[in-house]
């Protein structure tokens, strides 16, 4: 007879998930746990707004798997220790899990590894789609330019249409004898873990969501339906619904990359992906290029790619220019509606997460590790990868980056992508009777008008302090 134990992190599903079906394949009785490790990097790192989608992730989690007569054990600290405990009080003699990519839980899990030999733990990639070193340019080294690195990936799936073949649910999930489980000391209640914080904010902003795999799966049917044929044009409109939401289901695992590639290419049985899918599609590969930077280039989740930035003159005094832009504050509408955006919610359009960062940036001179630190606190996808690859490829300092005189000018990101003004009206109330002329510019408007409006002017001047981002960039040009 053998026990084993299915170690959950970032693959909070029954669904396409390697380890578990391995698990539920070849023991007798399973141990299904999931760890709150704080000295793990990778979570320690999650913000507020993660923490509390997480609390609702576990709770899911653990009802799908009473569902098929398990449960979720949870427990809190080291997770050497812990997995040592169980492993010791529970008999156990194999344990399973799904890797993870950043630097620190890489280390960790090696010490744990080898720590835990004697279980001879097996790991898998459920994830991602290629794992960071399948997908490699011909001579080896990593890509570190997008089209080439989504060619490739394209290539290999049509190469390997079974790395989109996705795994039913375990037919059965084998539970714990009440002997083994009540010799477990390690088991604590959902709130023992602590992850809803003691304002009452989380629960206006999970309003908004539904965290869980069968919700994950649902939304992606529901976009795959409708949104995804008007994708290509849509995913640049803030004020209408047309992405898929997937983020952070995506990031909790909830749902697989593979599954959702599957699915899309279900279609194409038809006939060809239409150009809309493929956009779609090309988007999710970008989060694959993300895990694969932070893979071999793991010093940027900190640090610019580009050298030159970190002699960047960047402003010092930071403290009331960043409070007014986290606050939404700033007077400059598209950017307030978007930070107004991310705190109600904890999720932002893409388009606008770009205005909101080229802003802090280029307009503000506040170092986008700053601007990481924010996001990361309060988006419900906070992603370690694909937040630091935003960012620096907004500052312009990463792989692929935008290069850095692209200064996104919100005025006219806000009349071309929000003309109706439909997004900035809902998000900031105070200008909601503004004409639209005016909409993305209120400060254009006379001063007695302005008055009325109750709405702060603008933090800087827009083209004063462009200029003075492109001259201190000359600084660092020429210089290596
Ligand atoms: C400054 C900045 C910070 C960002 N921080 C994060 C983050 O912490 N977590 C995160 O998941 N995304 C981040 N993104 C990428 C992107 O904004 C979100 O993935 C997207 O808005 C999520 O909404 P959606 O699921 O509706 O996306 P859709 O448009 O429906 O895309 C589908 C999926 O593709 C992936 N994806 C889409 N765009 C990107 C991208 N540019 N980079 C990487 N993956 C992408 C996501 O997993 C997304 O769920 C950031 C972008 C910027 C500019």
């Amino acid at each position: 007879m053998s026990r084993g134990l299915m170690w959950f992190r970032q693959d909070l599903r029954l669904s396409d998930n390697p380890a578990l079906s391995e698990a539920c394949r070849s023991c007798d009785e399973l141990l299904c746990v999931f760890i709150d490790d704080p000295m793990e990097q990778g979570i320690s790192r999650l913000g507020a707004a993660s923490r509390v989608w997480l609390h609702h992730s576990l709770a899911a989690l653990d009802r799908s798997l009473r569902d098929e007569g398990s449960e979720l054990f949870l427990a809190r600290g080291d997770a050497s220790r812990i997995l040592r405990d169980y492993i010791e009080k529970g008999g156990i003699d194999r344990v399973f899990w799904n890797r993870c990519y950043d630097p620190a839980t890489i280390a960790r899990d090696k010490h744990i590894k080898s720590a835990l030999s004697d279980c001879e733990p097996r790991t898998f990639n459920g994830l991602l789609i290629h794992e960071p070193w399948q997908n490699l340019k011909s001579d080896g080294s990593p890509y570190r330019v997008y089209t080439p690195y989504w060619r490739a990936a394209a290539r290999l799936v049509d190469e390997d249409e079974t790395c989109v073949d996705t795994l039913q649910k375990p037919r059965v999930i084998p539970g714990l004898s009440p002997d083994v489980a009540n010799a477990l000391s390690q088991k604590l209640r959902l709130d023992e873990l602590q992850l809803l914080p003691s304002l009452d904010w989380h629960e206006s902003m999970m309003s908004h969501w539904t965290a869980g795999e069968d919700a994950a799966r649902a939304q992606l049917e529901r976009f795959l339906k409708g949104p995804v044929n008007d994708y290509g044009v849509n995913r640049d409109r803030p004020g209408v619904a047309g992405t898929s939401r997937l983020s952070p289901h995506l990031h909790f695992g909830e749902i697989s990359p593979r599954h959702v590639m599957n699915r899309l290419l279900a279609g194409r049985k038809t006939g060809a992906l239409s150009d809309d899918e493929n956009t779609f599609a090309r988007e999710i590969v970008w989060r694959e290029f993300a895990y694969a930077i932070l893979f071999h280039f793991p010093q940027t989740i900190d640090e610019p790619l580009d050298e030159r930035f970190s002699r960047f003159a960047w402003r010092q005094d930071i403290d009331r220019e960043l409070e007014r832009w986290q606050r939404g504050m700033t007077g400059v509408p598209i950017v307030d509606a978007g930070m107004r955006e991310l705190y109600a919610t904890g999720w932002m359009h893409n388009r606008v997460r770009m205005i909101v960062a080229s802003f802090l940036i280029k307009n503000l001179l506040i170092p986008w590790q700053a601007g990481e630190r924010w996001f990361r606190d309060t988006l419900v996808d906070a992603d370690l990868a694909s937040n630091s690859m935003g960012w620096q490829w907004t500052a312009g300092s990463g792989v692929d980056a935008s290069p850095f005189f692209r200064v996104f000018n919100p005025v006219l990101q806000g009349e071309k992508f929000d003309k109706q003004g439909d997004y900035v009206r809902h998000w900031v109330p105070e200008l909601a009777e503004v004409e639209t002329r005016y909409l993305h510019k209120p400060w254009e408007l006379d001063e007695a008008t302005r008055k009325t409006l109750d709405y702060p002017e603008p933090l800087v001047d827009l083209k004063q302090t462009r200029q003075e981002a492109l001259d201190a960039f000359a600084q660092i040009k020429g210089t290596n």
